[in-house]
């Protein structure tokens, strides 16, 4: 039962600035709590991987608003957390959308107004269809708490400080190989110019929801913030319970 004392199954949202560890967070949550996950940025990335792959300007905001059209029907994903995949059709794109040409110009792409209302569809429906199928969901991206799921029964604003994310986000690209350095203080520069365009386009900027908890993953573990975050979840859609506050973080 979730907070707001109806049966279906428990929805979550998961925002934050790039790099803050959404991604690890939400599907380390999703596994301790038995749900499923969507990274709503695979979809603006995949949009993206099509627009650069037709060699369309990314300031022709009408073709750009085109593939949107034509490719947003083709996307499908899967939400195990395990082994979170996006396709495009049966093209599966999970591994070229994370390449630099991608991470460059997604946050262009993402302003167009016409890709938000395709994309927003396709994790409306996402969310449907697993609450059909009686699964709940952690979702994680930017805008998901304060436009695409606004009565999320969880809303949670991840934050780190900015060396900190940057220094993750290196690892984790040498460790995937996308990269032989760990050039930190460029892979900083490069956040901070996506979050910027993120926080500042007209459509949707990233906010925090009012009612979102924030967690500061600065200073804790990978499975500190699991644990902190699935606890808060437990928390609040425990139809027990009627706490409104967890230490550590302020909602
Ligand atoms: O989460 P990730 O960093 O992979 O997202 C890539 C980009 O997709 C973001 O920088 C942002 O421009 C866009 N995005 C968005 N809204 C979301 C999720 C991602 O605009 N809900």
């Amino acid at each position: 039962m979730t907070s707001h004392g109806s049966t279906d199954p428990v929805v979550v949202a998961i925002d934050g600035p790039a790099g803050s560890g959404k991604s690890s967070v939400a599907k380390g949550v999703a596994r301790v709590l038995g749900l499923v996950y969507l990274d709503s940025g695979a979809m603006y990335r995949a949009l993206t991987w099509a627009v650069l792959d037709q060699g369309i300007d990314l300031d022709d905001l009408q073709s750009v608003s085109e593939v949107a059209d034509r490719v947003g029907p083709t996307l499908a994903w899967s939400t195990d957390p395990d082994q979170p995949t996006t396709l495009i059709g049966d093209l599966d794109v999970s591994t070229a959308i994370r390449q630099a040409p991608v991470t460059s110009a997604v946050s262009h792409v993402a302003a167009v107004p016409r890709v938000r209302e395709v994309l927003v569809d396709c994790q409306r429906r996402a969310v449907s269809e697993a609450q059909q199928a009686g699964q709940g969901i952690v979702v994680e991206g930017r805008d998901i708490g304060s436009i695409v799921l606004p009565n999320a029964d969880v809303k949670i604003w991840l934050i780190a400080d900015p060396l900190v994310r940057a220094a993750r986000r290196a690892a984790e690209d040498v460790a995937a190989g996308r990269t032989v350095t760990t050039d930190v203080e460029a892979v900083a520069a490069d956040l901070a110019r996506r979050d910027t365009a993120d926080a500042t386009r007209a459509v949707s900027p990233t906010t925090r929801p009012v009612d979102a908890f924030e967690v500061d993953a600065s200073h804790l573990t990978l499975q500190e913030v699991i644990a902190l975050v699935a606890n808060i979840v437990s928390t609040h859609t425990s139809a027990q319970s009627t706490q409104s506050h967890v230490d550590g973080v302020s909602p």
